[in-house]
C-alpha cells in the first residue's frame, strides 16, 4: 500500500499535520520512536512543566500577601506531585492516541529513516516495516544542546527532561541558561525549596522579551533567585560533595559550589538525522531543514514543520505549520505567514509577548511608539494583590497599527490572546481603546494601555 502521507514524528507539528490530513480525506501514517505519541511537548516539555508550575503556584501562596488569611507551611509529597505530572501527561497522550484511531491514522512505532523520496523504513527491535508514500512531512523536532565541558554522566547534571522527573530537590541549583525553559524550571525548584542561581551569557535573562518587562519579573523574584547576566560558565568539576562551577564575568573568574546544575542552553534541530540529507533535502549548517512558505523542502513531495525548521521552537508554531503543510498536500492554496506568534514564560509573574518587541522594532529601524499601563493602577490587580505587572503595546507611529505587545503579570499569557488577534487583524490603537473591556479585570489593562496611547485615558 502507498500512503498519501507519512508523517515522521508525532509531536505537536506531526500530530496536527496527520490529523488535519486525515480530516481532509488522505490516508495517513504517523511514525514515532517512543511508545507515547505527543513528542517533546506532551511528554517532556510544555505539559509536564505546566503541571509542575501549577503545583509551584499553590506552594507560593504561602508567601503571597493573603490580606488577613495565613497559611501554614505546606507539606510536600514529591510522589503525589510526580503523579499529578504523569497523570496529566498520560491523559493527554492517551487522548491523542484515541484521536489518531478515530481518524484512521496508522501510528507506526519505531525509528524511521528515509530510504528514498518515496519510502521510509521503520525499525523496532528486530522488525522492519517499509512505508511507501506519495508525500512525507519531516516533524522530527529538536534536542537539547550539549556543551563539551559538562560532566553529563554525573546524576547531579540535569537537562529539562531529567529535571521534570523531580528525582531530587537540590539544596543549591545552578540554572545554566536564562531562557524560558530554564526559568520555568527555576520557578518549580525554588518553590520546592532549592536555592536558585541563574547564569546567563547574554546581557539579560529571557532574551526574546523587552528589558522593561523582564525587569518586573526580576524585581518580583529578587529575593527568590540570583540572576547572573553577562556570565559565562566555563567549566564544571564534579567532586563527591559538590559541583564546582567556574564562572567568568567582567569581574574575572570565580568558582561557585552548587549541588546540581540544570543545563538549559537551548535546543538544536534534528535535520541531519533520519536519513533526511541523504535523500536530497536541503538543510542549513545548523541542521534546520529549509522550506518555502508552504513547508515544502527542496524535494517537492517532502515537507518539514516544527522545531526542525526555522522560527521559534514553540508547540503552537509547529501545529500551525502542520495544518498548513497538510492542507497544501491535500491541494489547498495556503501559506504559513503569521504576523504574530505568541511567546509565554509561565513563570511567576508570567512574561508574555507577541508580534514585534520594542527592541526588534528599533533594530529594524521602524518608527514605533509604545503605550503602557502599570498594574499598580489596575483595580483588579490591586484587589487581588498582583500589582507587579505591566501591559505594553508597540504601535506604528504613523498608522497607529498595533505591531506588538508585551505583558508581565499574573495570567499574562492568557491576556495576550486578544492582542495576538489584534495584530493579525491589523487593529489600530484606537480599535483596542474603543473595545469595551470588563471592569475590573486584568485584561482591562490592555484597553487602558491603548487609551494611554490615544491620549483618552480618564
Ligand atoms: P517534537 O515535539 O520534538 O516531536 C518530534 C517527535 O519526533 C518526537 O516524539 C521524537 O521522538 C520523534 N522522532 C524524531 N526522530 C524520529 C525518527 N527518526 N523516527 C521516529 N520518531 C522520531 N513550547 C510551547 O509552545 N509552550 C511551552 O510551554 C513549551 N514548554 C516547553 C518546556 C520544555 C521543558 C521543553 C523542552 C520544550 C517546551 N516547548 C514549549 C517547546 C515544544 O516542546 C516544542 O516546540 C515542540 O514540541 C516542537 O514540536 P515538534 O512537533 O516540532 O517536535
Amino acid at each position: 500500500m502507498t500512503y498519501d502521507l507519512v508523517v515522521l514524528g508525532s509531536g505537536p507539528g506531526g500530530y496536527a499535520a496527520a490529523f488535519r490530513a486525515a480530516d481532509l480525506g488522505l490516508k495517513v501514517a504517523m511514525v514515532e520512536r517512543h511508545q507515547a505519541i505527543g513528542g517533546v511537548c506532551l511528554n517532556v516539555g510544555c505539559i509536564p512543566s505546566k503541571a509542575l508550575l501549577h503545583i509551584a503556584g499553590k506552594i507560593r501562596m504561602v508567601d503571597e500577601p493573603a490580606h488577613g488569611v495565613a497559611f501554614n507551611q505546606p507539606t510536600i509529597d514529591l510522589d503525589a506531585i510526580r503523579k499529578h505530572r504523569q497523570t496529566t501527561v498520560d491523559t493527554l497522550t492517551g487522548n491523542l492516541a484515541l484521536m489518531a484511531k478515530g481518524r484512521n491514522v496508522d501510528v507506526i512505532h519505531g525509528e524511521g529513516e528515509f530510504d528514498s523520496t518515496t519510502s521510509i523504513t521503520v525499525k523496532q527491535g528486530d522488525s522492519e516495516t517499509k512505508l511507501n508514500f506519495k508525500n512525507a512531512i519531516i516533524a522530527v523536532g529538536s534536542r537539547a544542546i550539549r556543551l563539551p565541558f559538562i560532566p553529563y554522566d554525573d546524576p547531579r547534571i540535569l537537562d529539562a527532561t531529567s529535571a521534570l522527573q523531580l528525582n531530587n530537590i537540590p539544596k543549591h541549583l545552578l540554572i545554566l541558561g536564562g531562557g524560558i525553559i530554564g526559568l520555568e524550571m527555576a520557578t518549580v525548584y525554588q518553590s520546592l525549596g532549592s536555592e536558585i542561581t541563574v547564569a546567563e551569557l547574554g546581557d539579560q535573562i529571557m532574551t526574546g522579551a523587552d528589558k522593561d518587562l523582564v525587569r518586573v519579573f526580576e524585581q518580583a523574584n529578587k529575593d527568590r533567585m540570583t540572576f547572573l547576566t553577562k556570565t559565562q560558565v566555563t567549566d564544571i568539576q564534579a567532586f563527591p560533595e559538590t559541583l564546582a562551577v567556574s564562572l567568568k564575568d567582567k569581574g574575572g573568574e570565580r568558582t561557585l559550589n552548587v549541588d546540581s546544575v540544570l543545563v538549559a542552553v537551548g535546543r538544536s534541530p534534528n535535520g541531519r538525522k533520519a536519513g533526511v540529507p541523504e535523500i536530497g533535502v536541503n538543510i542549513d549548517e545548523r541542521g534546520f531543514v529549509l522550506t518555502d512558505n508552504q513547508g515544502r523542502t527542496s524535494v517537492p513531495n517532502i515537507f518539514a514543520i516544527g522545531d526542525v525548521t526555522h522560527g521559534p521552537m514553540l508547540a503552537h508554531k509547529a501545529a500551525h505549520q502542520g495544518h498548513i503543510a497538510a492542507e497544501v498536500i491535500a491541494g489547498h492554496k495556503v501559506d504559513f505567514e503569521p504576523l504574530a506568534i505568541p511567546s509565554i514564560a509561565y513563570t511567576f509573574p508570567e512574561v508574555a509577548w507577541v508580534g514585534l518587541t520594542e527592541t526588534e522594532a528599533k533594530q529594524q529601524g521602524l518608527v514605533v511608539k509604545t503605550a503602557a499601563f502599570p498594574w499598580t493602577a489596575s483595580g483588579r490587580a490591586i484587589a487581588s494583590g498582583v500589582t507587579q505587572g505591566k501591559t505594553k503595546l508597540i504601535y506604528d507611529e504613523e498608522t497607529e497599527r498595533v505591531l506588538g505587545a508585551g505583558i508581565v503579570g499574573s495570567h499574562a499569557g492568557e491576556l495576550l490572546g486578544e492582542l495576538t488577534l489584534a495584530i493579525e487583524f491589523g487593529a489600530t490603537l484606537e480599535d483596542v481603546a474603543l473595545t469595551i473591556h470588563a471592569h475590573p479585570s486584568l485584561h482591562e489593562t490592555v484597553g487602558l494601555a491603548a487609551e494611554v496611547g490615544v491620549g483618552s485615558i480618564t
